[in-house]
Formats: C-alpha cells, structure tokens, sequence
C-alpha cells in the first residue's frame, strides 16, 4: 500500500493530541449537541487552549506559526472521528486565513488572538437567498456614509452564523460591474443591526449551527474592510483553491474511515452462516472502494503538498473538490449498504456519515461549478493552441 510522506514526526505527535481532544472532549457530548443544533462555547475556548485552532497563525497574533500540515491533522481527525458539529475548518481554513492574508495590521491584533483561543468564533457570509453559485450577483448593500458603511440585506447557510463574534462579510458596493461591485467587510457581530434568524434544519451536520443572518442599517467603519473597495472578488477567489482542499482532505479521510468501519463490521456479521465479508459480492465491493479511496489519498495529499508550495492552481483544486466529492458520497453510500438495515439507524456512526456526505457535492462550489471551472480551461487551453 502507498504510505503517505507528508506528515513529521512532530505532526504525528500533534495526531495523538487532537484524537484524545476529541475522545474527551467531543465524544462524549456530540449526541446531544445534535439534538441542541449547536456546539457550545466552552468547548470553542477548550480546542483553543488545547492549540488546535489557526495553527499558522503567526506568534505576533497570538498563535504558534506552525505549517499548514498541523490545521491539516485537525481537519482529518476530525473527519476521521465522524464528530461534524464544531466548525473547524469554516473558522481556521477560512476566516483566519482571510484575515492573515487581507487584513490590516489592526485588523489581525484585534481578531487573530481571539480566533486562536476560541474566544471569537469565525463565519464566512456570502449566499444569500436568491444567489449562492452566482456570487457575482449578491444584493447585501453597503452604502459609504461619511467615514462608515451602512449595510442593509441578508445571508442564507451561514455556518457558525448563530456562534460567530466575526464575520467575513461579501457586500456590493457598487451596482456597475457586477464582479468589480463586489467588497468584503470584517464584521464584529455584537454590533446593533447584526441580527441572527433561525438556526436551519438540516439533513446531516446537525450539530453545526447554520443559519439566516440580517443586517438592518448596520454601521461599520471604514476600517472594518477587508482589502480595498470593489477586490472583494478577486480576494474570494485567491481563496477558493485553499477551501476546496480542505473540502477534499475532509473526503479522503471520511472515505478511508467508513471503509476501516465496514470491514470490522462485515467480519463479524453474519447471514447464511457466514461473515458478510465472506460474499464475494462484499469483498469486489470493498476492493473497489478501497482503491478509489487510495487513489483520491494520493491526488489529496499531492495538491496538499502544491498548496504548501504555492503552486496548487484553481483548476487541480476543482478536479480534487469534484472527484473526491463524487468518490467520499459514493463510499459512504456503497458502506451504508453492507451494514443493511443497521446502517439506517442513527446510533451507527456510518448512518451520520451518511447524512453529513451529501453537502460535499453542493457547497463551496458545487460538482457542476467545478465542472465548468474545468471544462472552460480546457477549452480556453484548446483555443489559445488553435489560434
Ligand atoms: C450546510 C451548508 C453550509 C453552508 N455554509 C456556508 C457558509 O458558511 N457560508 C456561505 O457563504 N455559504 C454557505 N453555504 C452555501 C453554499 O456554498 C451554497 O449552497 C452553494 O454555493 C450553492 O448555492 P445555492 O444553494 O444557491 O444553489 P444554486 O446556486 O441555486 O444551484 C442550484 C443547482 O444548480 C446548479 N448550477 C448553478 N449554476 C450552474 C451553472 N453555471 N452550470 C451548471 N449548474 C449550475 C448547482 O450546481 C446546483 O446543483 C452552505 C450551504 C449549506 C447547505
């Protein structure tokens, strides 16, 4: 079997640190914060204590400067431990790094610190309603009075929304070019006119809280913008092929984790007076499951080991979102199958694993948006050769 190169010494002891955070501090609670909707707070400010939030955060802002690889080992064990409710990944892979890369100077002391001990949870706000693949078409307004902006509008899927104390915020600030319109705001949610709705329901991820977030003439100073009036776009993107590796490193690992489930289970069930595991029918099964997880593994960690490079580019990053996306909802469903009717019920982990899978394929950027991030390089590539 291929062995993984990517991980020292020191990471693998950072493994073992996250896997006994999460048998005591996650394990034991994760059942009833699904039925709340909601992870609480102590448990934010314990996983920063225990130095498992923003770990690249540079030592200036309150963190440890390790290398991506660290926020890697979380977001696997994570995944690995099948335990979906606190959001991780949204607050360190995303909202820290928005910081850290876009923010000024007042802007990373005020926030940075906070986001690595757990006292201020992050959420990114950019679907709206009636535009979520179309980001270009967002309506939340801000509107420059004086040294402020006054924001009007709404968000929709918002994870972390009923926690968060900071908000990655994606506003029009101007109605002419739809992209160039675009401005992102660092928002501190205490402010008046920052108003949570309902937390969602939702189909799996139950002990995520996702939400509807409105903003009722909420003022904000100029200086709560993230890079420069109308770059909010070029800014998201610059992002995106960093959150659509994270999305596939969540896939590799659930993908080989249901499948270690399913051979200790097939082993010991039995029908017909054998083990499951016996029918061939079970062992192609697994066979082939097992070979695109290992395959998916290889692709992850390769874009992994690009990203830390800086050479992961926007197009191997939809083809990792795509293809494990499609491979992690197909593993866990072929799985589920092979535990028959147990695999339907709640108190089996792979029915959860099951139920968390389907939102891979549809957010941040759905199957068919990464489709056509490919198709249309390709073509362009086949243009720019015939021309
Ligand atoms: C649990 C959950 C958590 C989320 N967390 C966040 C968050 O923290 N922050 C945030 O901002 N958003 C978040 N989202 C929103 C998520 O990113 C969007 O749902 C996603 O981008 C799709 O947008 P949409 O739901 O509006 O679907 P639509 O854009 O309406 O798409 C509907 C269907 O049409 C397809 N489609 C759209 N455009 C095209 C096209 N050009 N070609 C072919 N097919 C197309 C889509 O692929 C999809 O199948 C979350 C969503 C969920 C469900």
């Amino acid at each position: 079997m291929i062995e993984r190169r990517l991980f020292r010494e020191d990471h693998n002891e950072f493994r073992d640190v996250v896997r006994k955070f999460i048998d005591r501090e996650i394990a034991p609670h994760h059942a009833r914060w699904e039925k709340d909707g909601i992870v609480p707070r102590e448990l934010w400010l314990k996983a920063g204590e225990a130095g498992l939030l923003c770990c690249t955060v540079p030592e200036q802002y309150g963190g440890l400067g390790l290398d991506y690889l660290f926020d890697v080992v979380v977001f696997e064990e994570m995944a690995r431990s099948g335990y979906t409710g606190p959001g991780f990944m949204i607050h360190c892979d995303l909202v820290a790094t928005y910081v850290g890369s876009f923010g000024t100077e007042e802007q990373k002391r005020r926030w940075l610190p906070k986001m690595v001990s757990g006292e201020a949870i992050g959420s990114l706000g950019m679907t709206e309603p009636h535009a979520g693949s179309d980001l270009k078409n967002i309506r939340t307004r801000a509107v420059r009075d004086g040294d402020d902006f006054v924001i009007n509008g709404q968000k929709v899927f918002i994870s972390n929304g009923q926690s968060c104390d900071v908000l990655v915020l994606a506003t029009r600030t101007s109605s002419g070019d739809k992209e160039g319109g675009i401005t992102l705001f660092l928002v501190d949610a205490a402010l008046p006119g920052f108003i949570r709705g309902k937390n969602l329901e939702k189909l799996g991820l139950k002990a995520q809280d996702t939400s509807e977030l409105f903003f009722e003439d909420l003022r904000v100073p100029a200086s709560a913008m993230l890079g420069a009036e109308g770059m909010g776009f070029p800014l998201m993107r610059q992002k995106l092929a960093q959150e659509r590796l994270a999305q596939a490193i969540r896939s590799a690992t659930v993908a080989e984790t249901v499948i270690e489930w399913t051979l200790e289970y097939t082993t010991q069930r039995k029908a017909f007076d054998k083990t499951i595991g016996d029918f061939q029918n079970t062992q192609f099964k697994l066979a082939e499951l097992k070979t695109e997880a290992v395959v998916g593994r290889v692709f992850t960690d390769e874009c992994i080991a690009r990203f830390m490079a800086g050479e992961l580019d926007e197009i191997d990053a939809a083809m990792a979102k795509m293809w494990l996306s499609n491979m992690h909802c197909k593993v866990v469903d072929e799985c589920l199958q092979l535990f028959g009717g147990w695999g339907y019920m709640w108190d089996y982990p792979i029915a959860r694993a099951y139920a968390d899978a389907r939102i891979i394929k549809i957010a941040g950027g759905s199957i068919e948006i990464m489709k056509h991030i490919i198709g249309r390089s390709l073509l362009r590539g086949e243009r720019a050769r015939s021309a």
